[in-house]
């Protein structure tokens, strides 16, 4: 690597300034930006108590001469760019000079770098800033860095820090991020002296086996465009396999993990009718445009890029994954998996829902149990009016009886027995007018519920005839709408029904969705879910509610 220089204050200011060292993650991708940029093929990076104790970045890279290691300290020291006109051409992910100068300012941190050249190499130690140890050290080339106590010495961020397990979940999704980028890289992580992650070098689809495992690896399809100036690759999940958020998506472009507003829109649009309401495509996208095309200098962060050409890249992205998903659709894809037989359930939908695709319930032969409901209930009016009009003589035997006694208590004892008889004609009457009112309601709803199943399209579509009208409804998400409504109906009743699991089930979530089930612990527990956290990254769900206990 080319020396280290302090930039020259024309050259900083230019430089979107700001504080990156906020939280333990943004230490983690500073060091693990700059292992990349000294060209490691190793990187481990292993952290303690979610990288507020320790952060720890060793690679195997080209080393900072020891001559420098102080400089590397110093605010605006960098070896990366040296003239105004390097801000152009960035090739590297760092430039700005700042990061190890700002980490060593909050915590106690210790490099020790050796070259390839040199036979020794050397050892400095920071604390809060100030150098308190400088000394020759043996070792392999390559640089380690290790920072403690992070914010040790600024009360007012550490408040700021979240629980140990969110920052580590954060610098796990960070992590698996710098994985998908570099599949060039052996990138091995662990947090708490376990292991997360060991990636060896190979490609990118081995990358994402890697950090999402065989569920998303078999659902992969992969996207290229190619242009004069632009060139899009990576992989998009197939319709099957999409996600109920957006934070599937990764996005590098020139091999900068970023993100970007245009793409995920091209993806998103491309997707267009692929797509259900509230999901969103897995993908791993890599753009690869000319590094003048590019601004990367807009946010302190370096997550932000902007294109010249935002038009051409949005095209780019949008005709990759429609060529993608076309691929797909030629082949069609049949499951395994048995269709069951599916129709309406009670509450018929209404056909203005049907239409929007939403509100669509189905069960099994509802129509036949409305019409044997019905018989049922023809039956019992029956019944009813029979015993009504046999409930007259007695209420008449007993009035005259009354008029002709001649004794009182005889008389009381008459009028006694005619209330009796009357409340019981008034029961059987009411009895009889709420079994009529159904009987009337079941008459116009199995009406309604007339319609004629077409057939099933792709094992996945039901085709619906109703009147005039042709409806398609996709069977999954109608099962999905029959439990929702059912688990639903049973919060509402307050009588939730659980299922506790033979076998906890163990899940593994993102930063995001992390800190979302942290959040929602309360609600999910009151819908029946007994969910905790469960080491890094997972939650261990011991019950769910019974209605969901198939899934
Ligand atoms: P920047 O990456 O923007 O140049 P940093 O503060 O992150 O700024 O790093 C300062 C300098 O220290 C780098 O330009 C580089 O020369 C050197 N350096 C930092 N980390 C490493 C490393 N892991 N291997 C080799 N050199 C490094
Ligand atoms: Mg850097």
């Amino acid at each position: 690597m080319m020396a280290i220089n302090v930039l020259q204050p024309e050259i900083y200011n230019r430089i979107s300034a700001g504080e990156v060292v906020e939280k333990p993650a943004n230490v983690v991708k500073e060091l693990v930006e700059n292992a990349i940029d000294a060209k490691a093929t190793n990187i481990n990076v292993a952290i303690l108590g979610g990288g507020i104790e320790q952060i720890k970045v060793t690679d195997n890279g080209c080393g900072i001469e020891a001559e420098d290691v102080r400089k590397a300290f110093l605010p605006h020291a960098t070896s990366k760019i040296k003239n105004l006109s390097d801000l152009d051409n960035i090739f590297t992910l760092g430039f700005r000079g700042e990061a190890l100068a700002s980490i060593a300012s909050v915590s106690k941190i210790q490099l020790t770098s050796k070259t390839a050249q040199s036979e020794t190499g050397k050892t400095i130690k920071l604390s809060g800033g100030s150098i308190e140890v400088e000394e020759e050290t043996g070792g392999p080339t390559g640089t380690q860095i290790i920072v403690n106590n992070l914010f040790f010495n600024t009360p007012a961020r550490y408040k700021f820090l979240r629980k140990p397990k969110q920052e580590e979940t954060e610098i796990t999704n960070l992590i698996a991020r710098f994985i998908l980028a570099n599949p060039n890289i052996s990138i091995t992580y662990s947090a708490d002296n376990k292991l997360i992650y060991q990636s060896s070098k190979g490609d990118l689809k081995q990358a994402i086996y890697v950090v999402y495992g065989k569920e998303c690896y078999d659902a992969l399809q992969e996207i290229t465009f190619t242009s004069a100036q632009i060139k899009v690759s990576g992989y998009i999940g197939k319709p099957s396999y999409v996600k109920p958020n957006r934070t599937y998506q990764t996005l590098m472009v020139n091999g900068r993990y970023v993100n970007n507003q245009t793409v995920s829109t091209a993806v998103y649009n491309a997707f267009g009718g692929y797509l259900m309401v509230g999901k969103f495509p897995f993908f791993v996208i890599n753009i690869e445009v000319p590094f003048e095309n590019v601004d990367v200098n807009i946010h302190p962060s370096k997550m932000e890029v902007k294109f010249q050409n935002a038009n051409d890249v949005f095209k780019a992205v949008y005709v990759a994954v429609k060529n993608a998903l076309e691929q797909i659709n030629t082949v069609i894809e049949i499951k395994n998996e048995e269709v069951e037989d599916v129709r309406f359930v009670n509450k018929p939908a209404e056909p203005s829902l049907l239409k929007a695709n939403e509100g669509v319930s189905f069960e099994k032969n509802i129509v036949e149990e409305l019409k044997e409901q019905k018989n049922q209930i023809e039956i019992d009016i029956n019944k009813l009016a029979t015993s009504y009009a046999n409930l007259n003589r007695p209420v008449d035997d007993v009035r005259t009886a009354t008029v002709s006694s001649n004794s009182s208590i005889m008389s009381q004892l008459y009028s006694d027995k005619l209330n009796v008889l009357e409340a019981k004609k008034k029961e059987v009457e009411e009895e009889l007018f709420n079994h009529s009112n159904t009987f009337m309601q079941d008459t116009i709803n199995a009406e309604d519920l007339e319609f004629n199943i077409v057939g099933k399209l792709f094992k996945t579509y039901i085709i619906i005839e109703k009147g005039n009208d042709c409806y398609i409804i996709d069977q999954h998400a109608g099962h999905e709408r029959i439990l929702f409504d059912k688990l639903y109906s049973q919060v509402e009743n307050g009588n939730i029904i659980v299922q506790p699991l033979l076998i906890p089930e163990i899940i593994s979530v993102n930063h995001v969705e992390f800190d979302f089930l942290t959040n929602k612990k309360q609600n999910l527990a009151s819908i029946g879910f007994d969910i905790e956290e469960f080491g890094s990254n997972s939650f261990k769900v011991s019950a769910v509610p019974q209605i969901l206990s198939d899934i």
